[in-house]
């Protein structure tokens, strides 16, 4: 029976000599992976709608298992900036990858899915994409098991910072409770102000919140340690993007600049 449904693109994949798979994140029914009959030939008429990132509507065959299929497509959003920029679109690719990881196959779940929709937009949009990234990094958490809240201290509570973390007690320790853990991060006090107003705020929210550079690489250096010792992933997209941030500004302005006149 043939279903309708939006979805976004996760990533495709080349499968014998013409087809692909796509792995799809549906609204209604979770990540789905759909073989495509011969996808790779010229001028498919679903090349558009397959495209990593973008979020489209689709007419096809959804089994609760194994491989689902597709007839027809609609575009939604394309998100051109992401698909020509090439640091927007590194970001994107990450918290895709992410979110992927986060969940189950086959399992619906509407709030992130519209997490992950709203989280392209901002990204596609002029909003800080490194912002995002790192409010979804901490979003996410709880998806992993993790349930840290960066607005309050874990021992005692208090709301008051100035904060540090400390994997030790896997969570925020407030001043008084700072020689609880002498490995504590010794993360920056304004870097995790920030980083309880990005766990508090919706994602749309983000825009009215100041993150200088200095407190992005700080947030960066809390995040990659978190993911590293309590998710345990290691995401490919994650350690390109790593890559790409050791590049200087400048470098990065002549990548973007080559990568859209291509
Ligand atoms: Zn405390």
């Amino acid at each position: 029976m043939n279903e309708r449904f939006e979805g976004i693109v996760l990533f495709q994949r080349k499968h014998r000599e013409h087809d692909a798979l796509v792995k799809i994140f549906t609204k209604d029914y979770g990540t789905k992976m759909f073989f495509v009959r011969g996808l790779q030939k010229p001028n498919h008429h679903l090349t558009s709608q397959l495209i990593p990132l973008t979020v489209n509507h689709y007419i096809g065959n959804i089994n609760e298992e194994g491989l689902s299929f597709l007839k027809e497509a609609n575009t939604i959003e394309i998100h051109r900036e992401i698909q020509t920029d090439y640091m927007k679109q590194a970001y994107s690719s990450y918290v895709t990858q992410l979110v992927d990881a986060a969940i189950n196959d086959n399992t619906p779940d509407q709030a992130l899915y519209e997490m992950l929709k709203k989280a392209l937009e901002l990204i596609n949009s002029d909003v800080s994409y490194e912002a995002i990234t790192i409010s979804m990094e901490i979003k996410l958490l709880r998806y992993f098991g993790f349930d840290i809240h960066f607005d309050r201290c874990r021992i005692c509570g208090t709301t008051v910072q100035p904060f540090d973390f400390s994997m030790k007690f896997q969570g925020v320790l407030c001043q008084k409770h700072f020689h609880e853990d002498p490995f504590r991060m010794h993360i920056a006090p304004k870097a995790m102000f920030i980083a309880s107003r990005l766990d508090l705020a919706s994602l749309h929210q983000i825009n009215s919140i100041q993150v200088s550079q200095v407190t992005i690489q700080e947030l960066r250096r809390l995040m990659d340690e978190i993911y590293k010792e309590f998710v345990g992933i290691n995401l490919k997209s994650k350690s390109y993007l790593n890559n790409l941030d050791t590049l200087s500004a400048s470098m990065k302005d002549v990548i973007r600049k080559r990568y859209k006149s291509d």
